[in-house]
């Protein structure tokens, strides 16, 4: 066979079947649990699809192929061996590849990427991807002649809008559930998000819309740390109710205060961007510590984490920066960001201080690495990538081990700042957005917030001031936009577009 000379149409229908069994498993694993299967019309959507499906990818190799073969075959060939990898995630993971997820992946650092490799990663690739390109590239096709090529390009685009006719009843259903269908149709679902993640990105990379100048109103010292969480959801913090004691030490401290809060996405551009824009916006509007940094304001910022929007000010250290000043043990864990810390707020001449500590802490799939074993409370962890894998208690317990690193962590942060007895002081911990710890056979996060499970965007909101005289507003839900206006306030800096109602302070 592999030698045989086969005809295109033949050969197009045949690869675009494999597609069809190869990569849609969980594609049809979701109509057949969102439709009602016993139905004559939930049957008759499902057949629709399959046979829309198989036509439409035959009819898009076909153009290819009868294009050339040198355009065909390489496309293909590629095509095969990214389907293997994006269904190797999604059926672990249980993501969907939109256009947030595609953002993941290029945001995704190498060390990072690593930390996903699994032998069932390589025989995905090998058995799902590998070998179907052997016959693909060995494979002699017989192309159609333009008469025949005209024909059955007719006939097929009858057949296409024939059956989308007939199944208009059904649009409906198709539309509602289009971002999960167009995130597991494989191989449109990355090849389409992927242009429109670097349409956005260009577009993105416009210059920042500046804010208008902003004044500092007194001279009197003081410093605002803003802790930025990586996955932290609020479920698992003790002191938000969670019946495991995860924040030891914060709930032992005075004049902290925890909110509800909601992230304004689900993945970490767009969170990180929420915490430090002045409002709601798609655009690129100046963000808190280039604003401040513009209007004097001594600015610094420590990163484990990436994704961030373009910073520009003078102190901004990322992980490889701190790497280099770093000696002992814990090095690789997210204490390191705390490191020289007091010693740069001691050596800056200005009053009014932003530290930015951009962590990494919760993030996914290998939670019991992003702690040092000290930390490991709950036992026996989850060490496997493959999160399906593990008991939920194995789970839950490398998760929550996480959270107390970060109670860890924030507790430092406010020790140094106690020490600090010249300024006044407050720490913000809020997280990018939130986490699935498999309730609903869902893991990480990422999935389009109009469908995401709360566990996704319910987040953590905690501060701390160093003067007790110093109140906040009994607010029931806060927002990420509340940073900019609350670290405005805090600081004592006017602004015109400052707004009161989302100053957290009173
Ligand atoms: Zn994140």
């Amino acid at each position: 066979m592999l030698k045989n000379d086969i005809k295109i149409t033949h050969f197009v229908l045949i690869m675009s079947i494999l597609n069809f069994l190869f990569f849609h498993f969980p594609f049809y694993n979701f109509v057949y649990n969102d439709l009602n299967c016993k139905t004559f019309n939930g049957i008759a959507i499902v057949l629709s699809l399959i046979v829309l499906m198989i036509v439409l990818n035959s009819f898009v190799f076909y153009l290819l192929f009868s294009l050339s073969k040198f355009v065909g075959k390489p496309l293909l060939v590629v095509f095969f061996i990214l389907n293997s990898i994006a269904v190797y995630f999604v059926n672990t993971y249980s993501i969907i590849i939109d256009e947030s997820m595609i953002g993941n992946v290029f945001n995704t650092n190498k060390e990072e990427s690593f930390s996903y490799f699994s032998v069932k990663l390589i025989l995905y690739v090998l058995l799902l991807g590998v070998l179907p390109c052997v016959y693909i590239i060995r494979v002699k096709i017989i192309n159609d002649s333009l008469k025949k090529f005209l024909i059955t390009t007719a006939f097929t685009l009858l057949f296409i809008l024939t059956l989308a006719f007939i199944n208009s009843s059904n649009w409906l259903w198709i539309d509602k559930n289009s971002k999960k269908l167009g995130g597991l149709a494989m191989p449109w679902s990355y090849s389409v998000n992927t242009s429109l993640f670097y349409f956005h990105k260009y577009k993105e990379n416009e210059k920042e819309i500046l804010l208008p100048n902003a004044s500092i109103k007194d001279s009197a010292k003081s410093i605002m740390v803003l802790v930025i969480g990586e996955s932290a959801r609020r479920n698992n913090f003790s002191l938000y109710g969670y019946s495991k004691n995860t924040n030891p030490l914060l709930s032992n401290l005075n004049n902290l205060y925890h909110f509800d809060a909601t992230s304004s996405a689900t993945y970490t551009t767009a969170g990180v961007k929420s915490i430090l824009d002045y409002t709601n916006t798609d655009d690129l509007y100046e963000i808190l510590p280039n604003y401040l940094y513009r209007n004097n304001v001594e600015v610094i910022w420590k990163s484990t984490n990436w994704g961030e929007p373009p910073i520009h000010i003078k102190n901004y250290q990322n992980k490889n920066d701190l790497i280099q000043n770093c000696k002992g043990d814990r090095c690789d864990y997210d204490e390191i960001l705390l490191n020289g810390l007091k010693e740069q707020i001691l050596s800056s001449k200005k009053n009014k201080i932003l530290i930015v500590l951009h962590s990494s802490t919760s993030h996914g799939p290998s939670y019991s690495n992003k702690y040092p074993p000290q930390f490991e409370v709950f036992k026996p962890v989850c060490n496997s990538v493959e999160l399906s894998k593990c008991s939920q208690d194995e789970l839950f317990n490398a998760y929550d081990n996480t959270i107390i690193y970060t109670d860890y962590i924030l507790n430092k942060v406010i020790e140094n700042l106690k020490q600090l007895t010249e300024f006044k002081s407050a720490m913000i911990f809020v997280s990018d957005h939130g986490e699935s710890l498999g309730e609903k056979n869902l893991y990480m996060h990422g999935l389009p917030l109009s469908i995401a499970p709360k566990e996704q965007y319910e987040i953590p909101f905690i501060v701390w001031v160093s003067d007790s005289s110093k109140q906040l507003k009994p607010n029931k839900l806060l927002s990420q936009w509340h940073v900019f206006h609350s670290v405005l306030n805090f600081l004592n800096v006017q602004s015109p577009i400052y707004q009161e109602k989302m100053n957290i302070f009173k």
